[in-house]
């Protein structure tokens, strides 16, 4: 058996200092050491080996198994760096070979506008509240003070879900949470997604977005309201903008308002931009109904407060000269790229 042993010694290294590649080690290495292979075949013939014998033979055995074993991991080490600094040597860069295109994210011009509104809130001293997308007539119409009968809760204008739960028509429905949740003073803005049952067109959406604000305080007066959206009007057209007050009416203010600035565009002389107005509405306001503040937890005998509303969209629209409300949700990166740089 020990002949065996030295002649397979001497087959396999003959075998080995012939091998060109590191695939001729595998298989010499899965021919010598594989289940059928002649190691294999030998520990088969241990068993008719005496008893003194089969201690020897197997160690002889083993240590010739380990020794291709090992022998056939250096080839294949040392060929495989062989062949890799081959590769790389073969291999070039073609630098005249145009790369690929990619595309840098950015935000998208109404989360910019969002942005930008919250930030003037946030640095008048509001903090941001989330109201939820899904809500009951209740938060949405009846806690402040829909009548059963006002059009907007008709179904042509609101997606009802159940008979109850509907998507929220204006983010006011945070309003009554954050009275329910929060002792005043309050001073929040909720920024979100709004529907509407209507017929997409260049002015109108099923879905926008608007920003609401709350404030309620003791001997909170009209005089604050018109100072705090004032200055906001302020800060966002980053110049001093004249306003003007409108009468208006909203189930949940009393009295409620609307406000414009004098047109961007024209300085109030009348253009394309404010149907030749001079004027852009901006957004409408009022002072909290006490109902609503009674719905709310809140003593309108204390406290009183005023709140606003306003679109996202419309705003976007007023300052990048849009006329169509469906580009903003068309994905258009021809639309979109402008938005890089402002
Ligand atoms: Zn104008």
């Amino acid at each position: 058996m020990l002949d065996q042993l030295s002649s397979l010694r001497k087959q396999f290294q003959t075998e080995l200092s012939s091998t060109q590649a590191s695939k001729d080690v595998e298989q010499l290495k899965v021919k010598y050491l594989g289940k059928k292979g002649p190691i294999q075949d030998l520990m088969q013939h241990l068993r008719n080996a005496t008893p003194e014998e089969r201690p020897v033979f197997g160690q002889q055995i083993n240590t010739l198994k380990e020794e291709i074993s090992h022998l056939c991991d250096q080839a294949l080490q040392s060929f495989s760096q062989a062949e890799l600094s081959k590769r790389l040597g073969e291999e070039t860069i073609d630098i005249s070979l145009p790369s690929r295109i990619r595309y840098l994210g950015r935000k998208h011009p109404l989360t910019k506008m969002m942005d930008e509104i919250l930030q003037i809130f946030i640095s008048m001293g509001f903090s941001v509240q989330y109201g939820p997308d899904i809500d009951s007539d209740y938060y949405n119409y009846e806690g402040l003070n829909f009548p059963p009968d006002h059009p907007a809760r008709d179904m042509q204008d609101t997606f009802y879900i159940t008979k109850d739960m509907l998507l929220r028509s204006h983010t006011s429905n945070t309003q009554l949470r954050v009275m329910e949740n929060h002792k005043p003073p309050i001073r929040i803005v909720a920024p979100g997604t709004v529907y509407r049952n209507e017929t997409i067109s260049a002015r109108s959406h099923v879905f926008f977005h608007q920003v609401e604000g709350l404030y309620i305080d003791k001997g909170v007066s009209f005089a604050d309201l018109f100072a705090t959206l004032d200055e906001f009007c302020e800060k966002l057209f980053n110049a001093k903008v004249e306003t003007r007050y409108r009468p208006s009416y909203f189930p949940f203010v009393e009295p409620g308002l609307e406000l414009d600035v004098a047109c961007t565009s024209c300085k109030g002389k009348g253009c394309r931009l404010c149907k030749q107005s001079g004027w852009l509405e901006i957004l409408g306001a009022g002072m909290v109904h006490p109902e609503v503040l009674k719905n709310g937890g809140v003593d309108p005998e204390e406290y009183s407060g005023f709140a606003w509303g306003m679109g996202i969209e419309r705003l976007a629209m007023l300052r990048y000269g849009m006329k169509d409300i469906r580009m903003f949700t068309e994905n258009d990166l021809r639309f979109l790229e402008q938005f890089a740089q402002i």
